[in-house]
């Protein structure tokens, strides 16, 4: 039956596009239907520029037509239309809504169906859709072109009453929510109250005249809250629409978001117009997502949710039961089978795991969406390594993929499991949901989103934010939240995506957790946690465990890393060396890729509790025997902790820094003993404590007179490094005695033993000549005495300006430099390292006066020139000089790829940070290919 009904769109003005007329300006073309992608790429020949123009879901639309795969038919108005329209304040660019006609009369060609016609109706849907994806942060309009005339032919030619008024009332909410700005909170009431009546749990179970009756309120609903009758012209239902998305673009959770991706606000949303294909029309249609791998795992195989007879956003929003993937080929195996090999091809097709949208439509599969999919961090690489061994991308292409963050997040801190174990016992277990973004969080609950923003980010609390859902508008708290757990949603719910994305632990759909918002409490098994208690959730396992947990640092096992990291070994040129004090750093430094150590700070050693005592007698000795004495005791320790590090570092080379920073930080606090000296100095006034007392006070007394004796206005800049060895020669005459000596006995043990004996703070060349003869003479004696030779080498690092600007005449004393980018950032900005990172440094970033923190990121324009300027300087006077970083720089990414450009020939820092050194050295080496290879 084909009845003549309204139409909605003026007639037609022009048939098709002509070629411009000579010498006119070709009009601008907003819109593109998914067929003309060979059009869109004269505007924008590459995929990047189709992207950017079309956003990715109307490029992948597109390019899936291509494909030849089931896309329901459609048009995407540009990015660029959106930018025009909101630059105009909320005006239309000139012709674009002719083109958006045109493309609806091509649509109705294409599908035989009439926009507003009750006897075949066309609906469509406006989608939103950036260059970047942005999950749900913009808005959506489903089944536009409905009004009650439409409703009764649609519900006439299909059969199916309960499905047109189902279609029909949640037009009205969503255009009455996301297009006129109505709040959902009376239309969610109204859907309730109908449920409650009916005595059913799901809005799918309400019989059609409950759905009639529902559209005739909800548009009373929106009369009365949006002051204007809801509007039954379809083409006028459209027009808003497109507004409304193109205005969401500036929306608050979409800021919140692109502000947090780092996505630039100039790009513009696109709008993707497309038929209406129908997962709600019975129990032989449904819709779902899926992704062609587990993205939180990365194990191949396809995952996903559907729900039977509904309609897309039942799905994402969470709040009905989903289906597993799984059941798809129970229920409907020719889909199923279809869904399969869609996917499979799609993924072979981008080379990436991709996250497809799909509906069923009476057994009909249709594909609505597909993008590449987020993924966490161990999926990441697990996908990148399986990729690679499938041989869809290179092992170079794998490297390329995974940020250094993502290697970061492996280090992330997991539940102890003697504490989980304890808590289990304990009966601390709240609940266990879905494991959707692994880590442990700890923190306090906040049951929304603005409440976990003010505990964060102003009182400065650890938050868990718990809700029974999260929406898009709660991505600012989910931000500033440790973790997040949810009662209801899936997978790929918003929580569960934008969790992953920002690499947050997330639990998601704890169905036991009973989250009354309201009343600012979660009930589960009986027990009632207020806001403000604290919880401890494990993103891996899905628990949520009552109270505050230990964490731990993970061992970096995960054999699909280990395979990536290789891969990265075998791309960089830098070395990769650790910053090491003890045999445990070490050796857990070695196990996670370490080439050496690059920096051992000797006077750590000295710190320990057994050690203290001697040191602080050692340095406020009366005479030279009572030094000598202190150093003879401090000697064992010392060659033990070499010998240490010498086997753990076998067959590795080991710098050994000989002692740093000034004296006094070994000694007590001036002020304190100022206060105990005058404390015990009014006791024996008033007579109290007798001979004790005396003793007492005679001891600290002279402990203070040392400590000011000591007292410098400057520390940092006074008797220290290569000072202080000059200073108190004995000092590291005992140090180089006890590497020597370790040295000596572990060769004779047959480890390959390579030390590396560095000076600190050098600022000339006449300085390291002098601790050199004073450091040789050392070393040759105690080889001398043992009987054995030490390949050694004597270095320095590189920590002034000063330096830097003669470091050709350091490098004659020098077989090595070690750029101490901690000092040299201090002495370069004439800023104190300690101090400034709590100070007005942080103004200078807020106020753009620095881009960066120069302690985070090296300083390429200052310090980074006084770096060049040394390596220039030192190999000229010694070719093949060995030059490295040891500063914290060394696991900074960004630095570290200064640092392959400036040849350096290794970057030494924490033993955590050193997979992602690795990395990020592969990276820097990876792209100094690439550039080469362009030019
Ligand atoms: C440096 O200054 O960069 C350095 C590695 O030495 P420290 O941090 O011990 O001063
Ligand atoms: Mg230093």
């Amino acid at each position: 039956m084909k009845t003549q009904g309204r139409r909605n769109l003026p007639a037609r003005r022009s048939a098709g596009r002509r070629p411009p007329a000579p010498g006119r300006r070709r009009r601008s073309l907003y819109v593109y239907r998914f067929d003309q992608l060979g059009l869109v790429k004269r505007a924008a020949p590459t995929w990047d520029e189709v992207k950017g123009l079309l956003g990715g879901k109307g490029a992948n639309l597109a390019e899936m037509t291509r494909l030849g795969l089931p896309v329901p038919p459609g048009f995407t108005i540009t990015t660029e239309a959106c930018n025009a329209f909101l630059a105009a304040g909320g005006a239309f660019p000139p012709g674009m809504w002719d083109q958006v006609e045109e493309a609806m009369r091509r649509l109705e060609a294409a599908t035989g169906k009439r926009f507003g016609d009750p006897g075949n109706p066309l609906l469509v849907a406006c989608r939103s859709g950036a260059k970047f994806s942005m999950p749900g942060m913009m808005d959506t309009v489903l089944n536009i072109g409905l009004d009650d005339r439409v409703v009764e032919g649609l519900a006439l030619l299909t059969g199916d009453e309960r499905f047109a008024q189902d279609a029909h009332r949640r037009l009205i909410q969503m255009f009455s929510t996301v297009v006129l700005g109505v709040d959902d909170q009376p239309f969610e009431a109204a859907l309730a109250e109908r449920r409650r009546r009916r005595g059913v749990e799901n809005d799918a179970d309400l019989p059609a005249e409950d759905l009639r009756a529902l559209a005739v309120e909800f548009k009373q609903i929106a009369a009365r809250a949006s002051g204007r009758p809801f509007p039954a012209d379809p083409m006028e239902q459209l027009r808003l629409a497109v507004m409304a998305v193109f205005r969401s673009w500036n929306g608050k959770r979409a800021c919140d978001y692109r502000r947090a991706a780092g996505i630039s606000d100039g790009l513009g949303t696109a709008v993707n117009v497309v038929a209406m294909v129908f997962g709600n029309m019975g129990e032989g249609s449904g819709t779902g997502v899926a992704t062609t791998r587990n993205v939180t795992t990365g194990e191949p195989e396809l995952h996903g949710d559907f729900l039977l007879n509904a309609q897309g956003e039942d799905v994402v929003s969470g709040t009905r039961g989903t289906l597993p993937i799984e059941k798809l080929a129970e229920l409907m195996p020719a889909a199923d089978r279809e869904l399969r090999r869609i996917a499979g091809l799609l993924e072979r097709h981008y080379r990436d795991v991709q996250d497809v949208e799909f509906t069923i439509e009476r057994a009909k599969l249709w594909m609505l969406q597909t993008r590449d999919a987020k993924r966490t961090a161990r999926a990441a690489v697990r996908i990148a390594v399986d990729l690679a061994g499938e041989r869809r991308i290179s092992r170079a292409e794998a490297v390329r993929r995974i940020t250094p963050e993502q290697v970061d997040d492996f280090l992330h801190p997991q539940l102890d499991p003697e504490a989980r174990r304890a808590a289990r016992a304990g009966g601390a277990l709240l609940a266990k949901g879905l494991n959707v973004s692994p880590g442990a969080a700890i923190g306090q609950i906040a049951f929304d989103a603005d409440t976990a923003e003010r505990w964060a980010k102003q009182e400065k609390r650890q938050v868990i934010m718990v809700r029974p859902e999260t929406k898009p508008d709660d991505v600012h708290g989910l931000l500033a939240a440790e973790g997040v757990v949810t009662s209801r949603g899936g997978r790929t719910s918003h929580a569960a995506l934008v969790a992953r994305q920002f690499g947050k632990p997330a639990v998601v759909g704890a169905l036991s957790l009973d989250v009354d918002v309201a009343n600012r409490r979660l009930v589960v098994d009986g027990r009632t946690l207020a806001e403000g208690d604290w919880i401890s959730i494990d993103g891996m396992t899905g628990e949520i465990f009552q109270g505050r947990l230990a964490t731990v640092v993970p061992d970096l096992q995960d054999p699909h890393l280990r395979t990536l990291l290789s891969w990265a070994d075998g791309f960089r040129t830098l070395g990769v060396r650790a910053n090491a004090d003890y045999p445990e750093d070490a050796r857990r430094a070695r196990e996670l890729g370490a080439e050496g150590i690059g920096l051992c700070r000797t006077e750590h050693m000295f710190f320990q509790t057994e050690r203290l005592p001697v040191v602080q007698r050692m340095i406020l000795a009366a005479g030279p025997e009572e030094r000598a004495a202190c150093l003879a005791q401090l000697l064992p320790f010392q060659r033990e902790d070499f010998a240490g590090l010498f086997r753990a570092m076998d067959g590795q080379s080991v710098t050994i820094r000989l002692i740093d920073p000034p004296l006094h930080e070994f000694l007590p606090d001036h002020d304190q003993l100022q206060r105990e000296v005058t404390e015990l100095q009014r006791k024996q006034e008033r007579g109290e404590g007798g001979a004790a007392l005396e003793a007492a006070l005679a001891e600290r007394g002279r402990v203070l007179e040392a400590v000011e004796a000591m007292r410098e206005q400057n520390p940092m800049l006074g008797l220290r490094g290569v000072r202080l060895g000059i200073h108190m020669p004995e000092l590291v005459a005992m140090q180089v005695r006890a590497i020597f000596e370790a040295a000596c006995a572990c060769i004779r043990e047959g480890v390959d033993v390579r030390p590396k004996v560095m000076v600190p703070l050098s600022v000339d060349g006449n300085e390291l000549k002098v601790e050199r003869a004073l450091l040789e003479e050392q070393a040759q004696k105690v080889m001398e005495e043992q009987g054995t030779q030490v390949p050694y080498e004597l270095g320095t690092m590189i920590e002034v300006p000063r330096a830097a600007l003669v470091a050709d005449r350091i490098a004659e004393y020098a077989q090595f430099f070690s750029f101490g980018t901690n000092d040299l950032t201090q002495t370069t900005f004439g800023i104190s390292r300690d101090d400034a990172e709590t100070g007005f440094l942080l103004e200078y970033l807020q106020k753009g006066i620095l881009a960066e923190n120069p302690f985070a990121t090296l300083d390429q324009a200052g310090v980074g020139k006084l770096m060049e300027m040394a390596v220039a300087l030192g190999r000229g006077r010694r070719p093949g000089l060995e030059v490295g970083i040891c500063g914290e720089h060394g696991g900074d990414p960004r630095s570290i790829a200064f640092c392959h450009r400036l040849k350096l020939d290794y970057v030494s820092c924490s033993p955590f940070r050193i997979p992602v050194a690795r990395l990020a050295a592969a990276h820097a080496a990876l792209a100094e290919r690439d550039s080469r290879a362009r030019r």
